[in-house]
């Protein structure tokens, strides 16, 4: 059996320690005696600093690392997937650039690998020095995940080991806006386990923002169920249940010879289902919008150049 591993990793605005970060995951390779049979495969996702001539500086004295460069940023997704789709090796590791998925790990990635496992899973233990509300705003993406879409992912991350089968069944799936760390488990395929600490961040901060946090989780939510939807039928029940009490108490009113509050139950009523009605069209919208983005199935990312031990693949949509 061929043992060839290539670590896919995503790099954005990390000049300040890509260097370092990478030379340490390759001594940790050394060690465990497996520099020789793996490749790094970074791709810098439009990065807007010196990450690109830091890497250059890191290939000029590593064999086998390869770089890919992306036209503008297009997103750890994209990233996670372009690298994805240029591997050629018998299994791929996907983890992030910045330390937080501790590369003393690999070893026992490979290790479970070469025991048979398809696929090995990085789960985090703590999530290190992450604020309180980020925690409680994790939970409640990974709670409403494990909900309308079904797939319990509470704690899992991309730092993954996925055994070449796995890879190629990944790539195949025809979706544009693709979720890896639900998309996996969704394939179905028994993983092993590994937890780890989520150490802190290397240098810099997360490149996330507050509002990019939550339209990710929004739109993995909505690609992976579309009990949104049904929920915009549920609105509707709860607007028709809500004027039913209304005209009760209406006739009610007209029955004992009290006057009807007429103004402020058609205020009420009105606002009530203008509000429904727009929170329903705002859920149909964003389906719609994210039926147009697969139609138009354009490529996840356009590559710039490639450098290093790596051959070009075809930039074509998942459609093709
Ligand atoms: N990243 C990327 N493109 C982006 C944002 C992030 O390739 O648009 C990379 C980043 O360089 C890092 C990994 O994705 O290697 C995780 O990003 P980050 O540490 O900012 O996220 P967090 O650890 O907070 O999830
Ligand atoms: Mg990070």
């Amino acid at each position: 059996m061929s043992n060839r591993v290539d670590i896919v990793i995503p790099v954005f605005n990390e000049s300040a320690a890509i260097k370092m970060n990478i030379e340490i995951i390759l001594n940790e390779l050394e060690t465990a005696g497996l520099r020789s049979t793996t490749r790094i495969i970074l791709i810098d996702d439009g990065s807007q600093d010196d990450t690109y001539a830091s890497i250059q500086s890191l290939m000029a004295d590593c064999s086998n690392v390869a770089a890919i460069r992306l036209t503008r940023n297009f997103g750890k997704e994209a990233a996670i997937e372009t690298g994805l789709r240029h591997s050629s090796a018998d299994a791929v590791i996907t983890m992030d650039s910045d330390l937080q998925h501790p590369p003393s790990l690999l070893p026992q990635f490979i290790e479970h690998w070469k025991k048979g496992a398809l696929v090995v899973e990085g789960v985090k233990r703590s999530r290190g020095d992450e604020g309180a509300s980020s925690t409680v705003f994790a939970r409640m993406f990974y709670w409403l995940f494990g909900w309308l879409a079904d797939i319990r992912i509470d704690n899992h991350s991309d730092f993954k080991l996925l055994d070449r089968r796995v890879v190629d069944l990944y790539l195949k799936l025809p979706e544009r806006n693709k979720f890896f760390r639900g998309l996996v488990p969704w394939l179905g395929h028994t993983s092993v386990r590994l937890p780890f600490d989520v150490s802190p961040r290397g240098s810099g901060q997360s490149t996330w923002s507050r509002l990019a946090l939550f339209r990710y989780a929004w739109n993995n939510i909505c690609s992976f169920s579309s009990i949104p939807l049904q929920f915009v039928s549920f609105l509707g029940i709860a607007a028709v249940g809500v004027s039913l009490v209304v005209l009760v108490i209406a006739v009610v009113q007209y029955a004992r010879g009290t006057a009807v509050e007429g103004f402020t139950t058609v205020i009420f009523l009105l606002v009530f289902l203008s509000g429904m009605q727009m929170t329903a069209i705002g859920i149909l919208g964003g389906f719609v919008a994210r039926i147009y983005n697969e139609v138009k199935g354009r490529p996840t990312s356009v590559v710039g150049e490639l450098a290093g031990p790596i051959e070009p693949v075809e930039a074509t949509s998942n459609r093709n």
